[in-house]
């Protein structure tokens, strides 16, 4: 065997010990969060796609209308020929969806935090990240070669106490946080870091892939007290509630102006197919206009959470830590069995013993059917201990 074939037989083999193996499990979705797997129909509840605007007839039918239109692709990177005119429309929606001046659109949100990070931040500077932030802010870190240091999770005093300590040595600095934490479902003290930041001259950029379309009435986490928190740059993915493809960065026209000359995963990749676009308008406007559904997936995760007295979510992600990878894929096979899907996050994805069961609800998941997973779930549940 050659020295490729055995380094990566040797990896799988120690991974698979460990029950940190990934494997694909081909999944069929439908409407109502359903799921077919495995010859199996399950209800899932570890879905992104929180407004269920994936399967919207309205989401669905601009999707195809502007394929028929501008076809499949777009041919191209977006300043070569693969701007199409949806692209305007998007992301004037989105800038005053979240009250900026512009947006820009990437190809994800992965590509939004590779691209923006270091196109701003370079060797000589400085980050302060919260230890939780989603692994793409930390690729586009790294990526930047700047010093990064990272504060205790959502430890204001600690992030205080390393801007003062670092903040002196470098030129430019930015704070990094998620605005809705993707494992734990916690919200980050947008508010306070913004003022933080402003005492340091630091920059802060949020991550806020989980909070469009969920919470503060579907604005995101720079909205969550009522008024918009001074974040300079917002970024979120159209992959969640928007429930298609793509990412954006909402900040201010001179910012946007900037990325898009010379942010390389903006540059050297091509635009996304007209149908996600147009899709992803769809589901703006819907989100930007119905306030009932807008609310729907954070009430279905209290009706969970109140059930097994855990503390009210602050988001629609729900988690639950059982500790060792093992336990958490017992108990995901468990709910399996009754017809719920459910995923065991392990490790590296999470901390290390705090592998653990991550639900998300969404706004078409019925009240019985929730309730019926409360039962399944109570023999893994033993005590408000396990939300921390
Ligand atoms: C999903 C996610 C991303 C990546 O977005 P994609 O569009 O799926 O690439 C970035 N940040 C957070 C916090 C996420 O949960």
């Amino acid at each position: 065997m050659d020295s490729l074939e055995l380094f990566v037989r040797d990896k799988l083999e120690h991974l698979e010990a460990q029950s940190l193996k990934r494997t694909l499990a081909e999944t069929d979705r439908f409407a109502a969060a359903l799921t077919r797997r495995d010859g199996k129909v399950m209800i899932s509840f570890c879905c992104n796609d929180y407004l269920n605007l994936s399967h919207d007839r309205r989401v669905i039918d601009a999707a195809n209308e502007a394929t028929q239109r501008y076809g499949a692709g777009s041919g191209a990177s977006r300043l070569v020929t693969g701007n199409h005119p949806l692209y305007k429309t998007l992301e004037t929606k989105l800038a005053a969806h979240k009250e900026t001046e512009a947006a820009v659109v990437f190809g994800s949100g992965y590509l939004t935090n590779v691209g923006v990070i270091p196109t701003l931040i370079g060797p000589d500077d400085l980050i302060v990240a919260d230890e939780l932030c989603h692994a793409c802010l930390f690729a586009g870190s790294q990526i930047s070669h700047a010093k990064l240091v990272i504060f205790r999770h959502n430890d204001l005093d600690h992030c205080a106490e390393l801007l003062e300590e670092h903040r002196a040595q470098h030129p430019r600095c930015l704070i990094l946080t998620d605005g809705v934490f993707s494992m734990d479902g916690d919200l980050a003290p947008v508010v306070e870091l913004a003022e933080l930041a402003e005492m340091h001259d630091a920059w802060l950029m949020t991550d806020d892939a989980h909070g469009l379309g969920v919470v503060a009435g579907g604005k995101g986490s720079s909205f969550v007290t009522g008024q918009k928190a001074r974040v300079p740059l917002q970024m979120g993915t159209l992959s969640k509630a928007i429930g298609v493809y793509g990412g954006y960065l909402c900040a201010s026209q001179a910012v946007v102006d900037f990325i898009k000359t010379r942010a390389r995963s903006f540059i050297y990749t091509t635009g996304l197919p007209p149908g996600a676009v147009a899709s992803s308008i769809a589901a703006l406007d819907l989100i930007a206009t119905d306030a009932e559904l807008v609310a729907k997936p954070m009430a279905k995760a209290r009706l969970f959470t109140r059930a097994l007295n855990l503390p009210d979510p602050e988001s629609c992600i729900v988690p639950l830590i059982m500790g060792d990878a093992d336990s958490a894929l017992a108990a995901s096979q468990t709910l399996a069995e009754q017809g719920f899907l459910v995923t065991a996050i392990r490790p590296p994805t999470v901390p290390e013993n705090t592998a653990r069961l991550r639900f998300t609800f969404t706004a078409e998941h019925r009240n019985e059917d929730i309730l019926r997973l409360v039962e399944a779930v109570r023999p893994f549940h033993r005590g408000d201990k396990d939300a921390a």
